[in-house]
């Protein structure tokens, strides 16, 4: 057995159907009284039933959360939460929308209640992010990390199908570079192989019918544990080129990751033999990347950098931004082999080792 480092994630998970009816009791368990509700202005009115259940313990609802956390978004719910006296954030949505709360634990230490409507996973990680200038910088602080995540399939059922398949890629993505990460070990191992299984199977079943309840719950178990190996260990190449992507040219960030993954496993797939054996068999497939990439296809989801809004004339600037800061990845970076996958993802080819 190779030595390995483990450190269990501290928050407290409660899962299934109608869990957010076990709301009430977690706020209480947390000591809160003055909660602010977080949200997009989409999703609002789940928001309001959430300040609803809570009643008096509701401080108020700040339900301007947006993409990337720009710094003036997280600057004003910092605001209001000190002009409420808010003793907890409570953040119902996707990445976006916890990424808020991120922001705002960052600075005060406010103990975060997620209760996450998408496949993102932002809600088991220490790691924060927010814009400004045009940038995003990222960290981890364990502060960030929310106390309590409660995830109910129910509240996952109005997630348009096209962004339920992408969102679940973006999890599978976590897992499968979470498989060949430095800092692995065999319980992120197990987590991420069972993550992408359980993804795998629910994705074509919501894709085929966004209101299948019991493909909904699995889908959410995929992204808890694709997400608690993201707030573990290290992310290499797929990520970095993701955030490249994304920040540079303002792509969707779930379909950034949906047409890369193949391309980014494809490049890794000789370095990192045993990550490709675990991710093939969770596929049901025997070549990792192009399961992957037949996973999209197969769900409808985009498989070209083209088709998402990408310019041709920015890769080569993405090939060269992907090796200048160092970062942990199983093969040597090399800009003239980046460049290729990344046209190859513009093409929407099969991904090619
Ligand atoms: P998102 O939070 O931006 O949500 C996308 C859209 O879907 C929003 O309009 C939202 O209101 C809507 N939506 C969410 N759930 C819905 C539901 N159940 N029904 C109907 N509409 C719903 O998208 P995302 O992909 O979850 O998050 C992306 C962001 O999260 C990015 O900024 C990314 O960088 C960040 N992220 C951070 C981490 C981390 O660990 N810090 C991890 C993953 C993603």
């Amino acid at each position: 057995m190779t030595p390995f480092t483990y450190t269990p994630q501290s928050s407290r998970v409660i899962f299934g159907s109608g869990a957010l009816a076990r709301l009430g009791d977690e706020i209480e368990r947390l000591g809160a009284r003055r909660a602010l509700v977080l949200c997009t202005p989409e999703q609002a009115a789940s928001a309001g039933r959430v300040a609803a259940m809570l009643g008096e313990r509701a401080a108020g609802v700040f339900a301007r959360a947006v993409m990337h956390v720009p710094i003036e978004t997280a600057r004003e719910a910092r605001e209001e939460a000190r002009r409420l006296d808010a003793d907890c954030a409570v953040a119902i949505g996707g990445g976006s929308t916890t990424g808020l709360g991120k922001a705002i634990a960052l600075e005060s230490g406010l103990p975060i209640l997620a209760i996450p409507t998408t496949y993102a996973g932002s809600e088991m990680t220490p790691i924060w992010g927010i814009t400004e200038a045009g940038v995003k910088k990222t960290g981890r602080d364990a502060r960030v990390l929310p106390r309590t995540v409660i995830y109910d399939p129910e509240l996952t059922l109005t997630l348009p199908a096209a962004l339920s398949v992408t969102s679940g890629m973006n999890a599978i993505a976590h897992a499968a570079e979470g498989l060949y990460a430095h800092d692995g070990n065999p319980i992120t191992a197990l987590m991420a192989e069972e993550g992408i299984r359980a993804l795998a199977a629910a994705l074509p079943r919501l894709a085929r019918d966004p209101g299948d309840l019991a493909a909904r719950g699995d889908a959410l178990y995929g992204a808890w544990l694709c997400g608690s190996v993201l707030g573990a260990v290290a992310m290499g190449l797929h990520h970095k080129l993701c955030h490249t992507l994304g920040g540079s040219f303002n792509l969707p960030h779930a379909e950034v990751h949906t047409v890369v993954l193949p391309h980014a496993m494809a490049y890794n797939a000789a370095a990192a033999p045993e990550a490709m054996v675990r991710i093939a068999r969770a596929l049901a497939c025997t070549d990792a990347p192009r399961g992957l990439f037949d996973l999209a296809a197969r769900c409808g989801a985009p498989t070209s950098l083209a088709a998402i809004g990408m310019p041709a004339d920015g890769l080569d600037r993405v090939a060269e931004l992907a090796v200048t800061t160092p970062y942990p990845n199983p093969r040597p970076l090399e800009q003239a082999a980046l460049r290729s996958l990344l046209q190859r993802a513009f093409d929407g080819q099969t991904p090619q080792q």
